[in-house]
């Protein structure tokens, strides 16, 4: 039996940012992942530079590691297929990375020891301490393995009525004259019905693309559309000849999931915290998980749900609960919003600088 202080499930953002701070304060900490890294995960690969600030971790150092960093000043935002808004900044705004790249250096950086390759068969308490695998003994354990964590299902129970975010993407090697995005300008595409956006992410000689929608079954339909118009666009020439993944996550803030349990706390996509605007969701996974080290770190070895409500408490403050719009309102809200999305100040201050790179106001 391999025993150690916490037992980290998952060893993506959330869970190899929260397993280096435990690391780093002298904790024996495990990370379980049933994939082997490195790994893809569908995702753009959009990071804010709060991120980086967030791991203590320079951009150019990650760079001097021979890792693919792609600075952003500026983005290209339309309803699909209307006239585009380019919004541009006189410095770096943000960054793209290719998550398979980005995953796998920084859950080498944590320093934890790392059983990859294995998924979370069972997951049982006794007397205080946590058996996972019938391999690995721990009394705390921090579920963070994304939106079908298995952890954060087990302390939950019963099914998942939040709806998700759907979305499919592809990453590929650029061939040339492949595409005419440019790495400084992404792209943004939004659904006329503005339940969703589709996107153009250069990383150097490689484009992801991708398209995302609330829940309603009709992602496929969307995509069908999608692809064409990257193609005719010369957005992406071989679109339709790529491999896409489907994914998905909450983006509610907190609220549907539990974050707390005896022994047990749930970070990240696990705990359903991406930003709904944007969908945003690595800065928090970053931020739960070095919150849920710090609170582990502060409780001295207690860990019983009372003793973990400080993270509970720092998350709900951090992430609230995403207001909806009241169905009656929907279809005015959506002919304003694409009125709004014309607009170069709206673009700039609202939907950009407070949504997508969360400036404060
Ligand atoms: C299409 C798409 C595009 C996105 N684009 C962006 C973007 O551009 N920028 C951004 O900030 N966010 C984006 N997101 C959201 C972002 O990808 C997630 O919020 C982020 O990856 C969450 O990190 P995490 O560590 O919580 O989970 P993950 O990164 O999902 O890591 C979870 C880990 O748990 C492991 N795991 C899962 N099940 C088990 C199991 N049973 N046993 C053991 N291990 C398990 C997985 O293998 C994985 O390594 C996007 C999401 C999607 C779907």
């Amino acid at each position: 039996m391999m025993q150690c202080d916490a037992l980290v499930v998952g060893g993506g953002p959330a869970g190899s940012t929260c397993a280096r701070a435990l690391t780093q304060a002298g904790w024996n900490v495990a990370v379980l992942d049933r994939a082997r890294f490195p790994r893809d995960k569908v995702c753009a690969g959009w990071v804010t530079p709060g991120v980086f600030t967030l791991l203590d971790l320079d951009p150019a150092d990650y760079r001097a590691a021979g890792l693919i960093i792609q600075d952003i000043t500026g983005f290209r935002t339309s309803v699909m297929g209307q006239r585009a808004i380019e919004t541009r900044y006189p410095g770096v705004v943000s960054y793209a990375i290719r998550r398979c790249e980005f995953d796998a250096y920084l859950l080498r950086r944590s320093g934890a020891r790392v059983v990859d390759g294995t998924p979370l068969a069972s997951l049982v308490r006794r007397d205080g301490t946590w058996i996972a695998n019938d391999a690995i003994s721990a009394p705390v354990v921090v579920g963070a393995g994304g939106h079908f964590c298995p952890v954060a299902r087990q302390l939950r129970g019963g099914a998942d009525t939040a709806r998700p975010v759907v979305a499919k993407e592809a990453e590929f090697r650029l061939e040339a004259n492949g595409s005419d995005v440019t790495g400084e300008m992404p792209e943004l595409f939004f659904c006329r019905d503005l339940e969703g956006y589709g996107w153009c992410v250069r990383k150097g000689d490689y484009l992801n693309i991708g398209l995302g929608r609330r829940d309603h079954g009709d992602l496929n339909p969307h995509l069908d559309d999608f692809i064409p118009f990257l193609e005719r666009r010369g957005l992406a020439r071989r679109a339709s000849l790529v491999r896409w993944h489907g994914h998905a996550y909450l983006a509610r803030g907190t609220g549907p999931r539990p974050l707390i349990g005896d022994g047990v706390l749930v970070a990240g996509d696990a705990a359903g915290l991406a930003y709904p605007e944007s969908g945003e969701g690595i800065k928090p996974a970053v931020e739960s998980g070095r919150l849920a080290a710090e609170t582990l770190i502060a409780g001295g070895g207690r860990v019983q749900r009372d003793d973990l409500r400080p993270y509970e408490a720092a998350l709900r403050s951090r992430y609230p609960a995403a207001a909806r719009t009241p169905d009656a309102l929907a279809g005015a809200a959506r002919s304003i919003g694409r009125l709004l999305l014309r607009s170069r100040a709206f673009t700039r201050h609202v939907l950009i600088n407070r949504w997508f790179l969360r400036q404060p106001a």
